[in-house]
């Protein structure tokens, strides 16, 4: 169609096709940036991550691919210009990359390109499938590092596409030329040469420019030029201002999509910065806990590849949260700004550096490494530490554990290598700090087993799974005199641990005190349901060392007896040696007290402990109860006996009463007899039984006839 057409018109024409060139123009020169820059940050995250896995790289590849129109294929060339690895659409075509880098133009661009570390563009290449393509290379270089290129290939319809808007939507066509091949045309042949703008393009310095031609569609002639009935009447200039109204309603409209577009490019970048924060931690920039663990577990996944082994070292920062009180937050944040680049001073290229949070961190060393090399790495590390950082003039000096676990050797999965090496931090905390500790499974597992086991402990003390059993003790008569409570922890299936699974840790973690003054609570009011017919009896409470330095020992145990009026005099307490001398002057002023109150107390396991005699003087003691294993062995070793008979003598001359533990035979007891000690306890006369059973049995129990008893083989 020719048009009649003014030369106001043909100015305002012109003045929108220019309008409309300037936004193509500027839509492909900033499309490009983006694509070289999103392909610069790629290399980037392969330069931070040496030591790629293949895996990880091809789903980046993949979706840099997926997020690019046009893009369909990208390779990773290493620095001897063969390809490494490559990551592809279905391909439209079929492109030999290894001939095309082996072309001399192609060559020199790869030269130009890893000289300046600038990405360089290929010339346009027809595939025989008659496509239009061309390269993009960027290199991949860190200081003097060289690792070869990415190379993404462009299909110019596709991605240029992508780019100009729909001419139904703008008004305009658009056809590129490279040379004289067109490379891109959205619209018909152009038949009027006097509508149209155009402008040059130039990708990079040494790439023959790309001409682009705007010219408007059909549609928008009719409307540009089709003057409306009161315009014809009205002559030119209103002609002239309808025409810019329309360039202006267009323009605004333009700039709505323009808007939009923009959008739409904001939120990508949101999105990619996303998956980088996904992925880094915003504070040092280290890649995070997500990424590490990703990163582990597809290593461990690629069925393809024999597996390589590495280390994986889990360190924590000794006292990080001082330096955070005193120094306050945003000082503690950035010192550990300045942590990547200490890491950097001794870690390797290809050694990743994870931020787990906080002030913890995961290096992991790929390739094969002996133990002591590990441990000169470590050390230099821990040294490396302990140089004062500069912060605002604040000379701060870090010190860090260090737990250590090795692939294949400590574990097959993510979780179970990460969760060893955090067993071993938590060892090598557990020497004190400023150290390292290699994960060893036999001492690993009995440390978890340990942990467990806490939690059990304190689930239990929650549920009141702890409860006495009660020994009954006698005279030479056969007279019961009291019993010793004995603790038990009730299991799910109504057995009963023994303390010796268990109070070891209860004393460990401190549990023992809360859990002793519960059960001594039980006790005295069990125990006061017994004392109405057997008014004499002893209740024998063990108090462990942790019990006795509580402050409040002497008063929690006063409120205790108090509030169920439990008869001072009817209590003893065992105490071992070991416990009594921790804190001599301490245990004296309680067993002042006790004997002031009217308490008995016993020292419990005698002859174990290795402390002189002579503190007997000192502390006020009721009664001796000699150690059991004296008793077990008195009938075969002399020694055994000798001793017994000696700590007979001793409470004899003292004035203390002496118990024997852990009888079990007729013999042993007649032994004791003879030998003068004054009171027993033993499985011969009764194992420890609960309250229920004690109660039920307590008249039988009271008054027994010795010759009568059996003895027991013994069980210990
Ligand atoms: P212990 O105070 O020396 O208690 C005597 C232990 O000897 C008890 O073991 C008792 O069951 C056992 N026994 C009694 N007669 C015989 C015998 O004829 N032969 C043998 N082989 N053993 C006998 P149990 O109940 O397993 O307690 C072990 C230790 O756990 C106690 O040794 C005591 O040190 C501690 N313990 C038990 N209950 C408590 C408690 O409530 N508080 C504290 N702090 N420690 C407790
Ligand atoms: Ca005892
Ligand atoms: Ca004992």
């Amino acid at each position: 169609m020719a048009y009649q057409i003014r030369q106001s018109q043909i100015n305002t024409l012109n003045q929108i096709l220019k309008g409309q060139s300037d936004r193509t123009r500027s839509q492909i020169i900033y499309n490009a940036q983006e694509l070289t820059s999103d392909l610069a940050s790629m290399v980037n995250r392969w330069l931070v991550d040496g030591g790629t896995a293949e895996k990880n790289w091809r789903s980046d590849a993949r979706n840099f691919i997926d997020r690019t129109a046009g893009v369909n294929e990208i390779w990773w060339i290493d620095n001897t210009l063969s390809v490494r690895w490559s990551e592809t659409l279905e391909s439209l075509h079929h492109i030999d990359i290894q001939s095309i880098l082996e072309q001399p133009e192609m060559r020199e661009k790869l030269r130009i390109s890893r000289q300046d570390n600038l990405p360089e563009y290929s010339r346009v290449i027809t595939t025989d499938e008659g496509y239009d393509i061309i390269f993009i290379l960027m290199p991949i270089v860190f200081d003097d590092y060289f690792d070869g290129f990415f190379a993404i290939e462009i299909y110019i319809d596709g991605f240029i596409d992508r780019i100009v808007d729909d001419p139904l939507d703008t008004g305009f066509y658009t056809k590129a030329y490279a040379g004289d091949e067109v490379v891109y045309r959205n619209g018909p042949e152009l038949t009027q040469h006097s509508y149209l703008e155009y402008f040059e393009l130039n990708l990079d310095a040494d790439t023959d420019g790309w001409l682009f031609k705007v010219y408007p569609t059909e549609t928008i002639m009719t409307t540009i030029l089709s003057p409306l009935p009161y315009v014809v009447f009205s002559g030119g200039f209103i002609i002239v201002v309808m025409l810019l109204l329309t360039l202006l309603s267009r323009y605004k409209a333009k700039q709505q999509s323009l808007q939009l577009s923009l959008e739409v490019k904001r939120r990508e970048k949101i999105q990619d910065k996303l998956s980088y924060l996904a992925n880094h931690d915003a504070l040092t920039h280290l890649p995070n806990r997500h990424y590490i663990t990703e990163y582990i577990e597809h290593y461990l996944a690629d069925k393809t590849k024999a597996k390589k082994p590495f280390s994986l070292l889990f360190i924590d920062l000794d006292h990080f949260k001082d330096v955070n009180d005193t120094l306050g937050h945003a000082m503690g944040d950035r010192l550990l700004m300045k942590l990547p680049e200490l890491f950097g001073q001794i870690f390797r290229k290809q050694d990743i550096i994870a931020r787990m949070g906080g002030d913890e961190f995961i290096i992991l060393l790929p390739g094969k490494t002996e133990e002591e090399n590990i441990i000169a790495l470590v050390g230099r590390f821990l040294k490396q530490l302990k140089y004062p950082i500069d912060i605002e003039g604040h000379q701060i000096r870090l010190t860090g554990s260090v737990g250590v676990a090795m692939y294949p050797r400590d574990g097959s999965t993510v979780n179970e290598l990460l969760s060893n090496a955090d067993a071993a931090l938590y060892r090598a905390k557990d020497k004190g700090r400023n150290t390292y500790a290699i994960y060893d499974s036999v001492i690993e597992h009995k440390a978890q087993a340990r942990l467990k086991l806490v939690n059990q402990l304190h689930e239990a003390q929650e549920q009141n799974r702890f409860e006495m059993f009660y020994q009954p003790r006698y005279d030479a008569q056969g007279h019961l005199l009291g019993t010793e409570a004995l603790m038990r922890w009730r299991q799910e299936d109504c057995d009963y641990a023994q303390p010796k699974v268990f109070i070891e840790l209860l004393e460990d973690t401190g549990l023992i005190v809360s859990v002793s003054w519960q059960l001594f609570s039980q006790s005295c009011q069990q125990f006061k349901t017994l004392m109405a017919n057997h008014k004499n009896i002893v209740l024998s409470f063990n108090v462990s060392a942790k019990l006795l330095e509580h402050p409040e020992f002497l008063s929690r145990l006063k409120y205790i007896l108090d509030e169920h009026k439990f008869p001072y005099d009817r209590l003893e307490l065992e105490l071992t040696e070991q416990t009594l001398i921790q804190d001599v002057e301490n245990s004296q002023f309680i067993l002042n007290q006790l004997t002031a109150w009217g308490i008995n107390v016993a020292i419990d396991d005698f002859g174990t402990g290795y402390s002189s005699l002579s503190y007997l003087k000192n502390f006020p003691v009721h009664a001796l109860k000699i150690d059991k294993s004296f008793i077990r062995d008195m009938n075969e070793d002399k020694d055994d006996l000798e001793l017994i008979k000696t700590m007979i003598l001793m409470g004899q001359n003292l004035n203390i009463t002496t118990v024997a533990e852990g009888v079990e035979t007729q013999a042993q007891l007649k032994q004791l007899i003879k030998m003068g000690c004054d009171q027993f306890q033993g499985y011969l006369f009764s194992h420890p039984t609960s309250f229920n059973d004690l109660k039920a049995g307590i008249d039988e129990l009271s008054d027994i006839d010795f010759s009568a008893l059996k003895s027991i083989n013994s069980v210990d």
